[in-house]
């Protein structure tokens, strides 16, 4: 392959703050933060000021939170405030002049680590970016697996257990409503309803106030009630993991997002939790389960190489 030393632009775009890169011989050599906007039109005008802020650059990708179409429009983002049906990648392309490729976050997660992360050269990958919600980014044959529209890969709205909370999505019992950052704080306060979360209890303030952030880290702590509630949420996130592989067949199942920071406390008993509810587990090799090689930036480095791997992925 020749020397490619050209500027790739990358914009994440989340539901508070907004993380530009420029991705340049393997690694990023520049990064701008700012604050989510609200509206249309501010949104527009901030991503536009980030990538003149990056420098010139050969071509910008952004990544956004929500559906997004093959033509580059974000058709609906929850989490972004007076968002929706914005025509991003058409916008974007008429001020910058350039070439522009739009996509969901979590498929540009899944890129920057097919592409260059920790499943370089893995043909079949699953990349599940266990935030506050689930984002998922599926690879099969080698190829970006993106659907009719471009919606493929809403795995965080498989339905797990259909008598379960309300989701965002309108459904009930949705993975994401057990095995994300916010599952993981229900299942903490589920458990407090028992008295079996002393400690996250006392770490939060009050019942209602356990977020995830208060398990993990009591979990760090060591603390046993929390390890339960830790094992009971990487039971659910094992339980959504055995059904993407029965549907996929992957060599390798990514894990990034926030609680992948977290290391072992969590990936040791999802491992376990894996090998245990797989199909035929002894009658097959086991998909390798693996920490994401890129932490926050990962929606950032695989928006930057979305221009790049369009070939690969407008199929
Ligand atoms: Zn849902």
């Amino acid at each position: 392959m020749p020397i490619d030393n050209r500027r790739f632009a990358g914009i994440d775009v989340g539901g508070t703050k907004c993380l530009g890169v420029v991705w340049q011989d393997g690694r990023i050599i520049r990064e701008v933060r700012r604050d989510t906007p609200q509206g249309a039109d501010d949104m527009i005008s901030t991503l536009v000021e980030i990538v003149r802020e990056l420098g010139d650059v050969h071509s910008v990708g952004v990544g956004v939170p929500g559906l997004v179409t093959r033509e580059g429009v974000l058709r609906a983002a929850p989490n972004l405030v007076g968002v929706s049906d914005l025509a991003v990648g058409p916008q974007l392309r008429e001020v910058l002049q350039c070439d522009v490729a739009v996509d969901n976050d979590a498929t540009c997660a899944a890129v920057a680590e097919w592409s260059v992360g920790a499943a370089r050269g893995v043909d079949d990958v699953v990349v599940v970016t266990l935030g506050t919600g689930i984002g998922g980014g599926l690879v099969s044959g080698g190829r970006l697996v993106r659907g009719t529209n471009g919606f493929a890969g809403e795995i965080g709205h498989m339905v797990v257990e259909s008598s379960g909370p309300q989701c965002v999505c309108g459904q009930r019992g949705c993975w994401e409503r057990y095995a994300s950052g916010n599952g993981l704080g229900y299942l903490g306060r589920l458990a407090a309803e028992q008295g079996a979360a002393k400690r996250v209890q006392e770490l939060a303030g009050s019942a209602e106030q356990i977020r995830g952030e208060h398990i993990r880290q009591a979990a760090l702590e060591g603390d046993n009630e929390a390890l339960v509630i830790v094992d009971s949420f990487a039971r659910w996130v094992a339980l959504g993991l055995t059904n993407l592989t029965n549907l996929l067949d992957p060599a390798m199942i990514v894990i990034g997002g926030g609680l992948a920071s977290s290391g072992n406390v969590f990936l040791e008993p999802m491992r376990r939790w894996f090998e245990e509810l797989l199909y035929s587990p002894q009658l097959r090799p086991h998909p390798q389960l693996v920490m994401a090689t890129f932490a926050e930036q990962a929606g950032a480095v695989g928006a930057a190489l979305l221009p790049k791997f369009a070939h690969i992925s407008d199929t």
